[in-house]
């Protein structure tokens, strides 16, 4: 995520309860710090089948959603994250099961109880208009968004639930696909590879194939009147993208760099970690950017930002490792992802303009962080979760431990964390070990300094 409204850069376990006897209900939560009721307890979904029939007239959608999960505790009931949305029937290995609704909790007592290990299938077919809300965490519209002329997804932290029932935390990653049907000449675009369309008399259904696992905030389905453009990436990585037909040059002309981007990142974050790559800019203006997996979510006015929006594209693009494949443990991590990803738009900056400018970029992060902020690593509960620091105090903490290391080490380390973790979860402590394991220095002091304390440090020189 990158919010657009500061100076330079306008941006922007599962706990089971222990199978000794009768089969236990599974827990609503995941026992998150930031979030304590997202994600659910009890099992592990594998795969998600989203179907959606969006009738673009009047916003509302047919849907059914098939999760296939494996429970990992003798379950009596479990929970999904839902929001609003009727649902019209929901079966658990092909039998009807009993719901109830509670907010953004739905718990489910299937007809028989499942057994630790045993695999299941849980079908939910429903309808409604989706609607986004604001969450504490942050103060935009998550969620599933209407707008004049399409539609975007924009989930994080807890959005997914307004559109699909979801364990919805970064903890439980599974693959998805998604097959969205809309009237002509409406076009859809979601993560992962577009498999089939399938054409009908005056609509058309896309299937998209999202085949790397993936937290359930960066589920995306976008339809607009766009145009795909293709291009060939790195090491015959496909770069496709989904521009507004109305600005559709301007766009292949603005994310042009997107190829040279991947190369560099490369280099020096370790191999780009999916299937694919590119962007949606939707039709309309958004007051942030977001790293929806393999397919980054931008507003048309990025067009307009200059050099300012290629630092958000480099962004985006650099949470597709850190973020993406490397997602937070737990949300108070969230300087993993937005330390990391403005990390790597002064490294962009660097590398397309020199040092000097790298150092201007940073110094504005300073500025702009006072003489006292949250602490990084623990941001306040109940506090905006994208706060400043996150952002700027986390890039200054990687170019401080960076200049302490040296640059070998230094990208040593971001390669081993990438590495280590893909596909998976890290916490701040995984990677401060993999920086201390790599550098073979001792880096506590350097850490407390920058992560855990409230008065900011001078600006990092060597
Ligand atoms: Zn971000």
């Amino acid at each position: 995520m990158h919010k657009l409204i500061l100076v330079i850069l306008m941006m922007t376990v599962a706990s089971g309860v222990l199978a000794q006897g009768d089969p236990q209900p599974g827990d609503p939560g995941v026992g998150d710090s930031f979030l304590p009721g997202l994600g659910n307890g009890g099992y592990d979904v594998q795969h998600y089948t989203i179907d959606l029939d969006v009738d673009m007239n009047t916003g509302a959608i047919d849907a059914t959603t098939t999760i296939e999960a494996n429970a990992t505790q003798d379950l009596s009931a479990f929970n999904l994250d839902f929001r609003g949305l009727e649902v019209v029937e929901l079966t658990v290995n092909g039998e009807v099961a009993e719901f109830e609704r509670n907010r953004s909790e739905m718990t489910i007592t299937p007809a028989a109880p499942l057994g630790v290990d045993e695999a299941f299938t849980v079908v939910v077919t429903y309808k409604g208009v989706p609607n986004s809300f604001e969450d504490s965490a942050i103060p935009i519209a998550i969620g599933w968004n209407r707008y004049d002329t399409g539609i975007y997804v924009a989930s994080e932290p807890s959005g997914a639930a307004t559109w699909f029932p979801a364990n919805d935390h970064p903890l439980d990653k599974a693959t998805f696909t998604f097959e969205v049907t809309v009237d002509d000449p409406y076009v859809v675009a979601a993560n992962g590879m577009l498999i089939e369309t399938v054409e009908g008399d005056a609509e058309t259904t896309y299937i998209f194939e999202a085949s790397d696992p993936m937290a359930t905030y960066l589920a995306t389905v976008n339809v607009a009147d766009f145009i795909r453009v293709e291009e060939a990436g790195p090491n015959g990585l496909l770069i496709r993208n989904y521009f507004p037909a109305v600005s559709a040059a301007q766009a292949e002309d603005y994310f042009s760099d997107t190829a040279e981007m991947i190369e560099y990142f490369n280099g020096i974050f370790g191999p780009y970690p999916f299937e694919v790559y590119g962007v949606v800019v939707a039709d309309t203006n958004l007051g942030f950017a977001l790293e929806t997996q393999t397919m980054s979510l931008f507003g048309e006015n990025v067009l307009e930002n200059g050099f300012n929006g290629q630092l958000t594209i480099a962004h985006e693009l650099a949470h597709q490792w850190f973020g993406d494949s490397v997602s937070p443990a737990d949300w108070q991590h969230i300087w993993l992802n937005e330390g990391f990803a403005s990390y790597a738009m002064v490294l962009w900056a660097e590398y397309k303009n020199g040092e000097g400018f790298a150092d201007v970029v940073l110094a504005n992060f300073h500025e702009n962080l006072g003489s006292s902020t949250v602490p990084v690593a623990e941001p306040p509960v109940g506090g905006n979760l994208f706060n400043v620091a996150v952002y700027f105090r986390g890039a200054l903490a990687l170019h401080a431990l960076r200049l302490e290391v040296g640059d070998e080490a230094f990208f040593n380390i971001l390669r081993t964390y990438t590495n280590r973790f893909h596909d998976s979860n890290a916490t701040t402590e995984d990677f401060m070990a993999v920086a201390e394991e790599v550098s073979g220095m001792e880096l506590d002091e350097m850490f407390q300094t920058w992560l855990y304390k409230r008065d900011v440090p001078p600006f990092p020189e060597e």
